[in-house]
Formats: C-alpha cells, sequence, structure tokens
C-alpha cells in the first residue's frame, strides 16, 4: 500500500503486475471454454465425494491441460488437501501406493484415478542424492505450493467440477494459448531435482506441437547426463511414455531439432545414430504412432524389438562371417543385444522375451517348402514375426517378394498354400552358411523402398493386439 503511494507520489508508472503466486487467477467457465462433456464421470465422482467430506478437490495436471487443448484426457488426476489416509477412507476400493511421492489409487471397475495431497514447497530440503536429486518426499503443504512443485505451467492448473472453475497459479492459461512449454521456477535447479523433467518437455513438445521456452530448453543439453542418475525402471517408463505417446517419430526428431538425442537416452543414441537403419526405424515407428492414434493396441516388445533390430543385424552378420550358422548366429546376436539393453534399460522380461521370438522368427520365414511354414503359422507370436517381416521388406532391407508370399500364404486356403509352397522361389534351409540375406548394410542408400509390398494398412506395427496395451507400462 504505501509502496503504492510513494509510487504514485513519485510518478512511476506501474510496471507490468507482477502476479502473486500464492492467489490464482480464476477463470470461469466462459473464459476457458472447457467442454464438460470431456470430463470422465469417476473423476466428478472422486472430487465431489472429497468435496461432501469438506475436503477440497481439483482435476488436475494433464487432465486439464488436455481439457483446455479440448482433447479428452485419457487419465484423470486429483488434487485435494485431505491426506492419503483420509482419501482411503472415502472410497472403497482405495490403495495408498509409492515411495517417493505416496499417492492413493482409487479403483472402479477398471478405471483407475490418481489422488495426491497437495504438496509442500519442501523440495529444496528434501532428502536427495549426491546429484541434488530428490529421493523422498511427502511434504504436505496448501494449494499454491503444490502448483509450484508441478514441472510446466500447462501442467499446473486446476479444475474443479463443482464451479467449473479453472484456477491457475503460473500463467498457464496464457502458454497454453501462446502455445508454450515454460518450466515452473529456475529450470537448472528443478531439472536437479528430477532429472525426468527434461524427458517431459520433450515429450510434451512434440505431443502438443508446442515450443519450448529458451530458459526452458537451454540447460537441457548441458544436464542431460543427470539422466543417468535416476532409476532406470523410472527412466525406462518415461522413455516408454514417450515412445508410445502416439507421437513417438515428431519426439525423436524433436530430439534431435534440439540437440538433445545424444547423451540423453543410450537407446536413443542407438537409434538415431545409425543411419542404416533409419528408414526402418522410422517406418516402425510411424506405424506405432499410427496404431496409438487409431486407438489400437501397442506392443512395446514390437517397438523395441524394431528400435534395436539393426543392433542386432551387425551382430548377426559378424557371428555369421565368423562362421556361425545363421540361425544359432541371430540366436547369439540377439543375446548380446538384449544383455547389454536389459541392463541399462531395465527391459521387463516379458518384453525381451517378446523381442527374442520376433528376432528369431525371421529366418524361418526364409523356409518355405514342407511343414515348415505351416508351423511357423502356429507360433503364438507369428503375427508379430509377420509384421516384422513387412517392415523389413518395406524398409528395403530384403525383397518384396518374400513379404509378399506370406501376406499370400498367411490369407490364403488350404489349395492355395499347397500351390504357393512349389512356387517359393528359394528356399534355403539354416544350415546352409551364409550371410544374412540382405542386411541393410548392403542396401543403404538403395532404392530404399521395398515397393510397400505387404503394407497392408494396418499389418505392419504391432502385435496385433496379442500383446497387453502400452497403458499397463505407464
Ligand atoms: P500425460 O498426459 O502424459 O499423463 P501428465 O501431465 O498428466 O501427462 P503425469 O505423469 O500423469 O503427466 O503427471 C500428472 C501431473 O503431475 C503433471 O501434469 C504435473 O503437474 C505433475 N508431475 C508429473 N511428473 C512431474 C515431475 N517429474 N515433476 C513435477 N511435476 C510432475
Ligand atoms: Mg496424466
Amino acid at each position: 500500500m504505501i509502496k503504492k503511494f510513494i509510487r504514485k507520489f513519485l510518478g512511476v508508472k506501474d510496471k507490468a503486475p507482477v502476479r502473486d503466486k500464492t492467489e490464482p487467477v480464476i477463470l470461469g467457465a466462459t473464459e476457458h471454454g472447457i467442454d464438460p462433456k470431456l470430463l470422465s464421470s469417476n473423476a466428478i465422482r472422486v472430487t465431489s465425494s472429497l468435496q461432501e467430506a469438506g475436503f477440497k478437490a481439483f482435476v488436475v495436471g494433464g487432465a486439464v491441460r488436455d481439457l483446455l487443448l479440448g482433447i479428452k484426457p485419457k487419465d484423470f488426476d486429483i488434487a485435494t488437501d485431505a491426506t492419503p489416509e483420509q482419501v482411503k477412507r472415502l472410497f472403497r476400493r482405495a490403495f495408498i501406493i509409492g515411495k517417493r511421492f505416496q499417492i492413493v489409487h482409487v479403483m472402479f471397475g477398471q478405471d483407475l484415478l490418481e489422488v495426491t495431497t497437495f504438496r509442500g514447497a519442501g523440495e529444496s530440503s528434501a532428502p536427495k542424492d549426491e546429484h541434488g536429486r530428490v529421493l523422498r518426499d511427502n511434504n504436505f503443504g496448501p494449494q499454491h505450493e503444490d502448483a509450484m512443485r508441478r514441472d510446466f505451467t500447462i501442467n499446473a492448473m486446476y479444475y474443479d467440477p463443482a464451479t467449473q472453475q479453472v484456477l491457475d497459479y503460473h500463467g498457464g492459461i496464457a502458454d497454453i494459448r501462446d502455445k508454450t512449454l515454460r518450466i515452473i521456477g529456475q529450470p537448472e535447479a528443478r531439472y536437479r531435482e528430477d532429472p525426468v523433467r527434461m524427458l517431459r518437455v520433450v515429450r510434451f513438445a512434440a505431443r502438443l506441437g508446442f515450443t519450448i521456452e529458451p530458459a526452458t530448453r537451454e540447460p537441457i543439453a548441458v544436464m542431460a547426463s543427470l539422466i543417468d542418475n535416476v532409476p532406470a525402471a523410472r527412466v525406462f517408463d518415461e522413455m516408454l511414455k514417450l515412445l508410445m505417446s502416439g507421437h513417438a517419430l515428431a519426439c525423436l526428431q524433436q530430439l534431435r531439432k534440439e540437440g538433445l538425442h545424444h547423451g540423453l537416452l543410450p537407446l536413443l543414441d542407438v537409434v538415431l545414430e545409425q543411419p542404416i537403419g533409419m528408414k526402418f526405424v522410422t517406418l516402425a515407428l510411424e506405424s506405432t504412432d499410427n496404431r496409438v492414434k487409431a486407438g489400437k493396441g501397442v506392443s512395446p516388445g514390437f517397438l523395441f524389438a524394431s528400435l534395436l533390430w539393426h543392433q542386432v543385424v551387425e551382430k548377426w552378420t559378424a557371428y555369421c562371417a565368423a562362421g556361425e550358422s545363421p540361425i544359432p548366429a541371430l540366436h547369439l546376436a540377439a543375446d548380446d543385444v538384449l544383455d547389454s539393453q536389459t541392463e541399462k534399460l531395465a527391459l521387463q522380461r516379458k518384453i525381451g522375451s517378446d523381442m527374442r521370438d520376433i528376432w528369431s522368427m525371421q529366418p524361418r520365414f526364409e523356409r518355405r517348402n514342407g511343414k515348415a511354414p505351416y508351423k511357423l503359422l502356429e507360433h503364438p507370436r507369428f503375427r508379430a514375426g509377420y509384421d516384422f517381416l513387412l517392415l523389413r521388406c518395406e524398409s528395403g532391407e530384403i525383397e518384396s517378394e518374400i513379404g509378399e508370399w506370406w501376406t499370400a500364404f498367411y490369407e490364403g486356403d488350404a489349395v492355395e498354400r499347397e500351390q504357393l509352397l512349389t512356387t517359393a522361389v528359394s528356399t534355403p534351409g539354416p544350415k546352409r552358411k551364409r550371410a544374412p540375406r540382405r542386411s541393410s548394410r548392403s542396401r543403404t542408400g538403395g532404392d530404399g523402398g521395398g515397393s510397400g509390398s505387404g503394407s497392408d494398412g494396418g499389418h505392419s506395427g504391432t502385435s496385433g493386439g496379442s500383446n497387453p496395451g502400452g497403458s499397463s507400462f505407464e
């Protein structure tokens, strides 16, 4: 007040008002334009139960961001001033989980909602590792502190379904309108406290088509190596989110554009620094993105098998050159790649075994006589292996003819199949010593086309839904 008076007295004009970040800007329904039909009934059930019990409760984070963008949120997070125990008591199926942050999972049938208690500002005083990463933090606090603890301005808004008001503490609405990703607080400090935020920036920028504001972007290149200190399982979860966001290709392109493709993730180094397999990887990601956008299941095993295939081919070729027969050589190559990546990536056992199945089926597609093709059709992961084969054809790695033959065989009736067996051009057995058929090395820079053989829409890409969807890994 006195300050204001002195400024007026001295004739000093007010600068742009510095917003007090302890008080939110409140927007009503007509200002924010959220369509209430995009809200899940279970989210409303949770917020209203909490409110009826006398607590504050809001939809928060990514769901509010998506609602403001007119996108139907894929899940709803709820923030409240009730403690985890108080939340748990209000719902029949509620479970307190988490070590680093305690949250409550509230279940309605298959639907899971995450309810978090407002975090206090204590991130700076929380226990940390030697690199400054927050290890544990269950410090509760007022809502404005919770807002400050969130990662980006666009993820720090609260929506109350009862009043239809949006509470915006950090200028998130303006950033949504300007399509800007801006970290809350001091960027270096926020990345140090949780290096995974660097991956999140890239994912959101690519997924939403937003620009990363310079101060948010700049520290990433120098701080990227801090991701090495994050537990592998957490990095893996985040990477899976990135790859299964429906915008995987855009994410990787964004990483390149921002100069962030070095050192951020070892897997990306492998993938992005191999121009040889780029066509293959691009096709694999494109079809994954298309499947996600079409709401179809995506198999992480198929995805990782694609991303690492050219590493396998390289080693496979080397083992064959050293005199190993193709099939054992492929198994050795797969072992090598899986061993090194399992450690770095925290690949779950199931994903690893799916990858091995897909890879080891590939030379079996070359045997097109006798009973072998029928046996292969019965393989429980045939569809994934076949889709993978089509991808290899499409990328120009192998002749399109083999993919066309298998499509005809797969789709044919008994008579057609018998006929195909007599017309198959080459049926090299696994015992013949030879290099893997036309590895990408020998084809790089070729027509790059594969004439689109067998790429009949929904095929290439993933396992045709035989695997659990990506969401179970998120
Ligand atoms: P998505 O659509 O991918 O689920 P999201 O923003 O909802 O995006 P979540 O991982 O579900 O992402 O997190 C929910 C909210 O929790 C975020 O919107 C953000 O407010 C907060 N949050 C998540 N991870 C972090 C983090 N590493 N640091 C700070 N806040 C975070
Ligand atoms: Mg979310």
